[in-house]
């Protein structure tokens, strides 16, 4: 969602003159749109600002620095005590008045705070003409969370659940597909609870919402993420029977196995209703995938409880994970519970991490030797390679002497690295291009 919300700053800086730059040498102005999710967020944020604050006392004092996202959100005037130097800070809902808070800033040659939660959607105010982002797009249709998990700062950060409307998410995707997309992956902290309005009125579901987007012409792929097991309805899991367009693999996290620990981390789901829905989606669309994330050492977590995770973990095969070890966040309900040592969290990730590891070396060598369509995204890092998706997501690499960036050709997977796969071209002409 970052990688989006960048974009979409640039979009809103780009009517300013702005262009973006691959390094902040000599810069007007450096966004750091910062990720809140990961261990020690804050301090990583801090040791980068003092890397710009030479940067921007060697050139003058020109640059103007800004930090965006969910540290700014989290920090706030934190950031401006600790790091006066920086020019704006602004939160994640905010983002969409740079334009204005730069003029405040210049003309003010104070510092700038927006950390607000307006009550206006800043989509209905990021302007029409965007970036291509390439053959492969996300797209946020649904921001913040109301499930507060004892874990997360989600809710804290980008605030209650919103769900942007149907016809707004609609023009952007077929704007997206003008400018080359024919993947797209829809986005959302909590992506599968989207309710937003519809152009007839009613509520859209998600189900409703990709049954809209599987009709534009050249979108051939679409995708979601990242959802939570409460919301995964029925009319949502027939989808991936019925929509041709949504590919077969998903990320559904589960965080761990133990009905405890999921009931400490305040996820409103069991291990049980994660195996069903598991269950149900194999039923209906046998060869989909699925990925997930997990925590390790929650506060409260037994030896025991780390096992069912690992049972769970074994039972159902994933073809990649995300795990982590439990890190308190300040200002979440589990931050201030008794810590499980770092020797034992660490322990456990590791064992668990083997597990997924293996299971991804698996999933992987499983799909050598099939043919498979493979939607080509442009130049592979070798001369002479184009790299392409798979319908797994997997990344693919084959030797072909012309372009075929976003055209959709069948490819025999020859060879699996571990992290992308080798193939030859089997069929010249396109299956959609
Ligand atoms: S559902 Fe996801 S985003 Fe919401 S609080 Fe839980 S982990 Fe965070």
């Amino acid at each position: 969602m970052n990688v989006y919300d960048s974009a979409r700053m640039a979009d809103v800086l780009a009517p300013l003159g702005y262009v973006t730059v691959d390094t902040p040498d000599g810069a007007d102005m450096v966004i750091m749109n910062t990720c809140h999710i990961r261990e020690r967020a804050e301090e990583k944020v801090f040791s980068a600002l003092g890397r710009l604050r030479d940067l921007k006392v060697a050139g003058g004092n020109r640059m103007m620095i800004a930090v965006t996202g969910c540290v700014a959100q989290a920090e706030g005037e934190v950031i401006l005590e600790r790091a006066p130097y920086v020019d704006l800070v602004v939160g994640p809902q905010a983002y969409h008045r740079l334009p204005e808070l730069i003029a405040r800033a210049h003309r003010t040659q104070k510092s700038v705070l927006d950390t607000d939660f307006p009550a206006d959607q800043k989509f209905d105010f990021l302007p029409a003409a965007a970036a291509p982002q390439g053959v492969i797009a996300n797209l946020t249709i649904q921001e913040g969370c109301d499930k507060f998990c004892s874990f997360c700062v989600v809710p804290y950060t980008r605030g209650a659940e919103t769900s942007r409307p149907a016809a707004s998410i609609l023009a952007e995707a077929r704007r997206m597909v003008l400018s080359g997309a024919r993947e797209i992956a829809l986005l959302g902290q909590n992506v599968n609870a989207y309710h937003g309005e519809g152009p007839d009125g009613g509520t859209w579901t998600l189900a409703r919402l990709l049954r809209e987007l599987e009709k534009i012409p050249n979108l051939h792929r679409l995708r979601y993420t990242t959802s939570h097991p409460g919301d995964m309805t029925e009319e949502l899991m027939v989808a991936h029977r019925d929509n041709p367009a949504l590919m077969p693999f998903l990320h559904l996290p589960v965080q761990s196995g133990s009905d405890k620990i999921l009931a400490a981390m305040n996820r409103k789901h069991k291990a049980d209703d994660f195996r069903r829905i598991i269950a149900r989606l194999r039923d209906l669309r046998p060869d989909i995938a699925f990925t997930s994330d997990f925590i390790v050492g929650q506060p409260g977590e037994t030896e025991q409880d780390f096992q069912a995770t690992m049972a769970l973990v074994r039972e159902t095969g994933f073809a990649l994970a995300y795990s982590f070890n439990y890190s308190p966040r300040p200002g979440t309900p589990a931050a201030a519970l008794p810590q499980i040592p770092d020797d034992v969290k660490n322990a456990r990730l590791y064992e668990l991490q083997a597990e997924l590891r293996r299971q991804q070396d698996e999933f992987n060598l499983s799909t050598v030797g099939l043919t498979t369509p493979v939607l080509f995204t442009g130049a592979g890092r070798k001369p002479g390679q184009i790299a392409g998706r798979t319908i797994y997501a997997q990344p693919i690499n084959i030797q072909h002497p012309t372009p075929l960036a976003g055209e959709i050709h069948h490819v025999k997977i020859t060879h699996a690295n571990p992290n992308s796969l080798l193939g030859i071209l089997q069929k010249q002409e396109s299956l959609a291009a």
